[in-house]
């Protein structure tokens, strides 16, 4: 027997996984997991034109990378495969042979040129734009005639002037005057079936119990409900996933906004668990106000009532908060693991070194982690580990009312006391360079400040004696002396 629970992520490979969709195939998997449900991945790819192979791997790629498995799709057949669409032409065919024969839909000849310029004409004269019915009249002689002159016909189905009533699972009672919508095609005049039936039949023959799906769907459910009656299959519930906004209410867009899950997330270092808990919260609103879930967590609380009719916001502060707390949680090893091919791009002669010195990158690592949002500021944060030369200005060697020639004397005292030093441990450090301070008779500042830049050319970084004692006597030392050449330049 069937679950009770069946839903699906109907992805079409044009272009990489974007974000939005992995929201829904999120909410999808969630609501399986909740009701021990089955979670149906289908390749609707069967706009041939628009549709690429890398596509589907970028989606297979994406949707493995979160953790969201599907129990039935490609590569994991189910009983009501095939699940790529391109592969079910068989299938729709019985379907479309049906829809021809039947007096809910009829052969239309009108080419694009006619279509386009009945819609301008509607525009210009105010009028919502709608198919006019042209070919709804034609005889079964004028439909020979046609063909005879090889034109190919489309199938249009047959809209009537009706009221469709449905409870949305989310946006609650919806209701749509289909007198407004025309009569619309369903099979293209190259005899493949479009969207809106294939969807539908793949949905009734997979057994879909409920449909979530993005709210740029919901005008077509009443269609496809129309659809469903005139075929005599059982429709599902659909529910429509709130719309994603900017800040400031704008739409995301492609062009604006950062939208490939696999490109602008994942191999901008942003983890999984990151990107699961952030896109939960677009849209699902937990009861309290937890911020932090994991997948496993979202599996158990996740709840359709508490999916906002409201569009969500898109915040990326907020995904980088939820992502920084996601890194601090990793244990040291893995995060240098997940650091390693970020540094290899951005940093290949640091990345030569960290693996060879696999301890020293964990110590780099470890003391940057708490300042870290993303994987990718692995350069940023440690490239004063790695390599030997330094970019930075003189001036930032010297703290505000200092003099340049003063701070270098310190600098000078401080190195000669620091290449007597055995043992470079951050005790020991300490130790000698607070005497130095005493000894000089000057601010801690005065001399910690400038150690600190020359080791790093930065303004802020970890601690000092910790500092000095991660880079080495080496180092360090060397790294003193270059600043002490800068500031006598
Ligand atoms: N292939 C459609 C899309 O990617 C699926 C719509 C649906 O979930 O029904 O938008």
């Amino acid at each position: 027997m069937d679950e009770l629970v069946r839903v699906r992520f109907a992805p079409s490979p044009t272009g990489k996984l974007h974000f939005g969709s992995a929201r829904t195939a999120l909410f999808n998997y969630l609501f399986a997991k909740k009701f021990g449900g089955k979670f149906v991945l289908r390749i609707e790819d069967s706009d041939k034109v628009r549709s690429t192979p890398e596509s589907e791997i970028d989606i297979l790629e994406g949707l493995s990378w979160l953790g969201l498995s599907w129990d039935e799709g490609p590569m994991s057949d189910g009983r009501y495969g095939p699940y790529r669409q391109s592969e079910r032409a068989e299938i729709y065919k019985e379907f479309i042979d049906r829809m021809a024969e039947s007096k809910d839909a009829y052969y239309c000849f009108c080419s694009q040129e006619e279509l386009a310029e009945e819609r301008e004409k509607q525009e210009k004269a105010h009028q919502m734009p709608k198919y006019s019915g042209k070919c709804r009249g034609l005889s079964e002689s004028d439909i020979a005639g046609l063909t005879k002159e090889g034109k190919k016909p489309a199938i249009r189905f047959k809209v009537s002037d009706e009221v469709i009533e449905f409870d949305d699972l989310i946006k609650g009672p919806m209701k749509f005057d289909m007198s407004l919508f025309g009569d619309f095609v369903i099979v293209g005049s190259d005899g493949n079936p479009l969207f809106l039936l294939t969807n539908l039949i793949d949905d009734s023959l997979m057994k879909i119990s409920h449909v979530l799906r993005a709210e740029d769907h919901l005008s077509n459910t009443p269609k496809q409900l129309l659809l469903f009656k005139a075929l005599g299959l059982m429709a599902p519930e659909y529910g429509h996933l709130p719309l994603i906004l900017n800040p400031d209410k704008s739409k995301i867009s492609k062009r604006k906004n950062p939208a490939s899950l696999t490109e602008d997330f994942r191999d901008k270092g942003y983890l999984p668990e990151a990107m699961i808990n952030f896109m939960a919260l677009l849209g699902w609103h937990p009861a309290n106000d937890k911020e932090i879930f994991s997948l496993g967590d979202l599996e158990t609380e996740f709840s359709l009532d508490k999916v906002s009719k409201s569009p969500a916001i898109f915040d990326i502060q907020r995904l980088d908060y939820i992502n920084g707390y996601y890194i601090r949680q990793k244990k040291i090893g893995d995060l240098a693991n997940l650091c390693l091919p970020f540094m290899e791009k951005c940093n290949p002669a640091a990345f030569i070194e960290a693996q060879a010195k696999p301890e020293y990158l964990l110590q780099a690592v470890s003391m940057v982690q708490e300042r870290m949002k993303r994987l990718d500021e692995i350069c940023e944060l440690t490239h004063y580990f790695f390599g030997n030369d330094l970019n930075y200005d003189a001036e930032l060697l010297v703290p505000k009312n200092a003099k340049k020639s003063d701070i270098a004397n310190y600098l000078k005292a401080g190195l000669a006391e620091l290449q007597e030093i055995e043992i470079f441990g951050p005790d020991n450090l300490e130790k000698t360079l607070i005497g130095t301070v005493a000894k000089l008779k000057i601010t801690n500042g005065e001399l910690l400040w400038p150690i600190r830049v020359a080791l790093t050319g930065e303004k802020a970084s970890p601690g000092v004696f910790e500092l000095l004692s991660v880079l080495g006597k080496e180092r360090s030392l060397k790294r003193i002396q270059d600043a002490i050449t800068k500031l006598e330049k």
